[in-house]
């Protein structure tokens, strides 16, 4: 008998949603994100008789179905596009456990929101988070000002920002903390590859994603939208380039061997958003990217200091992808990663 995974319950899950309506749905739809969160296999407590609802999100109704399920698997479980190649924390977990030096080269996280946009905690509970997670560095990267529905920051707001970063770094430093909080940006990107903040502001940034968040749902080939967006001096990083989210948005089409050549080219990174509904870029394309040499960056997207956690998703599927530990940003030590940042600057001005 085939075993089922958490991924194959999602998918179980995300089936039942549309087979109902209302309020039914989204409970379908929510447990069926869960299930990419259980810590362990549904199977693993099945098979040896523990009860379902140890598993978040699982009431009485749910632990019925997910019996029904366990017991007598469906055949065919393979997801629909929406839905396919999206890792579950349980399959991280199991993946990186194989080779434990691989997490081991981790020395930070490079995408986090806090409250200076629309994230839930301070700069200083982020660090405090990274320092537990034995960081070396996390960047803080709230959104800019064009993004008004996640509460962007303008140029005066981001120079605040700087002002506080500079004061818990100073703290932690003299008090023998060794995690060192970059200053940094997601700057939100038009179609053409433009960004919405002044460039001297960004000059005086440690490191600058560019990500899109607009015209995501266009079908037609976006390669020249992200060929101009490498290009675009101030950025550093493509942050979660297709812009997918799970049983939402399939994200953008691009000849993607084309981009991740010209990032090689340009020294830039694309990144892996760790965050559990986007995991993009994924692991399809981070093949591609690895044939091309481009770097890669890993960033849970965390909005509040619980979601540091999710860079297991993010590590894993750059195994799976088979992605060289010396192309992963967040490998560098913080010298290095600040060096290659600066020097595109340098490069360019
Ligand atoms: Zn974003």
């Amino acid at each position: 008998m085939r075993t089922i995974s958490n991924a194959d319950l999602a998918e179980l899950l995300a089936r039942a949603a549309e087979a109902v309506e209302g309020i039914r749905r989204r409970a379908f739809k929510r447990a069926a994100r869960s299930a990419f969160l259980w810590p362990e296999q549904a199977r693993d407590l099945f098979d040896e008789g523990r009860s379902l609802l140890e598993l978040n999100g699982v009431g009485p109704f749910f632990a019925g179905r997910l019996r029904d399920w366990l017991g007598e698997p469906p055949s065919d479980l393979t997801p629909p596009p929406l839905r396919r190649d999206f890792i579950t924390l349980a399959d991280a977990f199991s993946l990186l456990a194989t080779r434990p030096s691989w997490s081991k080269q981790l020395r930070g996280d490079l995408q986090m929101h806090t409250h200076w946009s629309d994230g839930s905690d301070a700069v200083a509970e982020m660090a405090a988070a990274g320092a537990e997670r034995g960081y070396e560095y996390i960047a803080v990267t709230d959104h800019s000002k064009g993004l008004k529905i996640a509460g962007g920051i303008d140029e005066a707001a981001l120079k605040k920002q700087a002002a506080e970063i500079a004061q818990i770094n100073d703290a932690s430093h003299a008090a023998g903390g060794t995690l060192t909080v970059l200053r940094s940006i997601e700057m939100n990107l038009n179609p053409r590859g433009e960004g919405d903040m002044e460039p001297a502001a960004l000059r005086r940034l440690d490191l600058v994603l560019g990500s899109f968040h607009s015209s995501l749902r266009t079908t037609e080939d976006q390669t020249g939208r992200y060929l101009a967006a490498l290009r675009n001096r101030s950025v550093h990083v493509l942050g979660h380039p297709r812009g997918r989210i799970y049983n939402y948005r399939r994200g953008l089409n691009a000849d993607w061997t084309r981009v991740f050549g010209e990032a090689a080219r340009l020294d830039k990174a694309v990144e892996i958003d760790c965050y559990p509904d986007r995991q993009d870029l994924n692991v399809a394309l981070l093949k591609l990217a690895r044939k091309e040499g481009a770097r890669i960056s890993l960033g849970t997207d965390a909005h509040h200091a619980a979601q540091l956690g999710f860079i297991a998703l993010g590590l894993a599927a750059a195994l799976r992808a088979k992605i060289p530990a010396d192309r992963i940003l967040n490998f560098l030590p913080l010298s290095a990663l600040k060096a290659w940042a600066k020097g595109h600057w340098q490069s360019a001005s």
